[in-house]
């Protein structure tokens, strides 16, 4: 503690004013009434735009002849380059300063601890994080068990892989009988259709069927944006017009699903809508309808947070957690950023696993997230 007093930009319980984090509201014309007034007894098939919807009526933009999972254009690039990307992008960061910080020290001493803390701080892995491997250092030094400063790094490392593995869990693409339904959430411009034409590509070329919902109805140019990286994918696309009730989209597409014997679906939505309340209601609609068509569906509520917006991405987190069920984290942008020590904030705040990760904007630049690897690349280890 006493070293993390003298911090004072990060504010007293090491929060973000919360107005930097909140899902923009904007004052429009309500486009889901029926978002508003969320009826749990009338099943979606006596909703218009559903009931209109069988499947001669139902919108599926198939994929462009010769799409096979074997027969892609972007073949996946080699692991090793896309986390030497990653590596690259993270050392630039104030991690990359750690060597630098620790070479040629001959003790560890208060100023060292000082110095080390504002380093951690700034690489935005929150302040418990923080406290907690300072607090692991001081302890270790008393006890005499640490005393060679480079040995520093191995007492962060253990700490950063050991708070990830607290929450650690892999994707789940496999749901019983029926599709494995994939909810994806985030504000606007975190990386949501992006990564789902990156997961698409990736399932597919793993032999998956997969279909995708347009359940973002609420801008215009959603679906069509979908579209394209569907299209990439050589996905179906099930749409309706913008303006459209999302939770109709996701029925048409889950009937759709079940139709062909798809293997995965996976459900786009807006990222804002006038209000945070329609936001959140909209999102619960969409389960309960994707629960009535396949029990336990959604199997994964997939919360994209766009890795170099730092501690703004804690907000946006602890926002849909509030309202949400959230699965797993995918983050974004990763490629783009020094500031990946946000991961280990949020899954030590949340204890939320991180599952995907984006390092690009190509159809290959979509990761599991492997946590030893990812915190060498954090940490600038080779
Ligand atoms: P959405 O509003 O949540 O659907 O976000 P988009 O998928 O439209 O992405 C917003 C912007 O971020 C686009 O310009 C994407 O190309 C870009 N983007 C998404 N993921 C990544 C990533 O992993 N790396 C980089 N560099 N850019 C990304
Ligand atoms: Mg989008």
């Amino acid at each position: 503690m006493r070293f993390f007093r003298r911090h004072k930009q990060v504010g007293p319980e090491g929060e973000v004013p919360a107005e930097q984090g909140v899902v923009e509201v904007e004052v429009q014309v309500a486009v889901d009434e029926a978002a508003e007034a969320p009826d749990e007894q009338v099943p979606p098939a006596a909703e218009p735009e559903v009931a209109a919807a069988d499947a001669t009526q139902r919108e599926v933009s198939e994929p462009p002849e010769g799409a096979s999972p074997t027969r892609s254009a972007a073949p996946a690039a080699p692991r090793r380059g896309l986390f030497a990307r990653l590596r690259q992008a993270l050392s630039r960061g104030l991690f990359g300063a750690l060597g630098d910080l620790l070479r040629g020290r001959k003790e560890i001493d208060a100023e060292l601890l000082e110095e080390l803390e504002a380093l951690l701080i700034g690489s935005d892995l929150g302040v418990q994080t923080t406290l907690d491997i300072l607090g692991t250092v001081e302890e270790r030094v008393a006890r005499k068990e640490l005393s060679d400063p480079v040995a520093i790094r191995g007492v962060i490392r253990d700490h950063l892989i050991a708070t990830l593995k607290a929450s650690e869990a892999p994707l789940t693409l496999a749901a019983g009988s029926g599709p494995a339904v994939l909810l994806i959430i985030g504000v606007n411009g975190s990386g949501k259709t992006t990564t789902i034409g990156k997961l698409a590509h990736r399932l597919r070329e793993e032999g998956r069927k997969v279909v995708i919902a347009a359940a973002d109805t609420y801008r215009a140019a959603a679906a069509e944006q979908l579209g394209i990286w569907a299209d990439r994918a050589g996905a179906p696309l099930v749409r309706k017009d913008a303006g459209a009730d999302p939770a109709a989209v996701v029925f048409d597409a889950l009937r759709y699903a079940r139709d062909e014997a798809s293997d995965v679906v996976i459900i786009d939505t807006a990222g804002r809508l006038h209000t945070e309340v329609n936001l959140m209601e909209q999102l619960a609609k969409i389960r309960r309808v994707a629960s009535r068509e396949f029990p336990g569906a959604p199997h994964e509520t997939l919360l994209v947070l766009d890795g170099t917006t730092g501690q703004n991405a804690i907000s946006q987190a602890e926002l849909f957690h509030r309202y949400t069920q959230i699965t797993g984290l995918v983050l974004t942008k990763l490629d783009g950023t020094a500031k990946g020590g946000i991961v280990v904030a949020i899954s030590a705040k949340l204890g939320i696993p991180v599952k995907l990760i984006g390092l690009g904007e190509g159809l290959a630049d979509l990761r599991d997230f492997e946590i030893e690897p990812f915190v060498d690349a954090l940490m600038g280890n080779d």
